[in-house]
């Protein structure tokens, strides 16, 4: 059964701990992410903020708790980690594009190898996604050609032509020009828009106050705080916090 059929949340992280050898990088970890929410994670460099999604799509392993992603138990090997791939799409803060692939060719990639897609209908799809990013136009450059702006949409194309039900956003605009924020950012609230359930890190705090549910925020590898954008904004109630947002607002 699907979770949008249930009161189970999209994605549950119970008890979470991880270590990096003898360094606890996670402690405690508790975050219910249901479906359509949009989560904004936020939090000084070195918190845990890339490792904590990481575990979601188990690019991570950790050592202790319970991730729950659509149902699917991630301490299970094997099997369960290739769906919860297949259903959670990851946008990096450096693109990690296919350099010697087209646009068209890195949207359809995983959908013709991993989900046994037709070429002619994962085209199909590619085309239909780099529209709604508004690429369709860059469709047969190499990543190279592309502006940083275009090369992230590209991105979150190539994330989507796997129909993901989840999609994670690490640091998506901290690599781009200053004028190229913009156009990414709009891409992502057009996603949140259409009902997508969102984790994103970012420091954008406008987009946090215009799109997130919650803000989360982490210090050494906790969640300190979370609210929701306006309370979160105007009353922090830790001191961290208060000090994190008076260093980048
Ligand atoms: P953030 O994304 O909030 O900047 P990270 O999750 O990248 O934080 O890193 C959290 C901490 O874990 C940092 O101190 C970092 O140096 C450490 N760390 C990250 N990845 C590894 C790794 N593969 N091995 C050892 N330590 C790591
Ligand atoms: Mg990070």
């Amino acid at each position: 059964m699907s979770v949008a059929a249930t009161a189970e949340p999209m994605i549950a992280m119970r008890g979470v701990n991880k270590w990096y050898g003898t360094y606890q990088v996670l402690t405690d970890v508790n975050l219910a992410v249901r479906a359509s929410e949009k989560i904004v994670l936020c939090g000084p460099s070195g918190s845990g903020k890339s490792t904590l999604i990481r575990c979601i799509n188990a690019l991570e392993t950790y050592q202790k708790g319970e991730i729950v992603v659509d149902g699917f138990h991630l301490g299970d090997q094997g099997k369960t980690i290739d769906a919860v791939r297949r259903e959670v799409g990851m946008v990096f803060q450096q693109f990690n594009l296919f350099p010697h692939m087209t646009v068209l060719e890195n949207c359809t990639l995983a959908p013709i190898r991993s989900r046994g897609i037709p070429r002619a209908r994962a085209e199909e799809t590619a085309r239909r996604l780099l529209d709604r990013v508004k690429i369709l136009n860059q469709a047969d450059k190499y990543p190279a050609q592309l502006s940083g702006g275009q090369q992230q949409r590209a991105a979150i194309a190539r994330a989507l032509c796997m129909e993901p039900k989840v999609m994670l956003f690490d640091e998506p605009t901290s690599a781009l020009d200053p004028e190229m924020v913009k156009e990414v950012l709009d891409t992502m609230i057009g996603l949140a828009t259409d009902g997508m359930t969102m984790i994103c890190v970012t420091h954008e705090m406008g987009f946090a106050r215009q799109v997130a549910d919650r803000v989360i925020f982490m210090a050494e590898g906790r969640i300190v705080e979370e609210a929701e954008p306006e309370t979160f904004f105007r009353t922090p109630q830790h001191e961290r916090t208060r000090k994190f947002l008076g260093e980048i607002l």
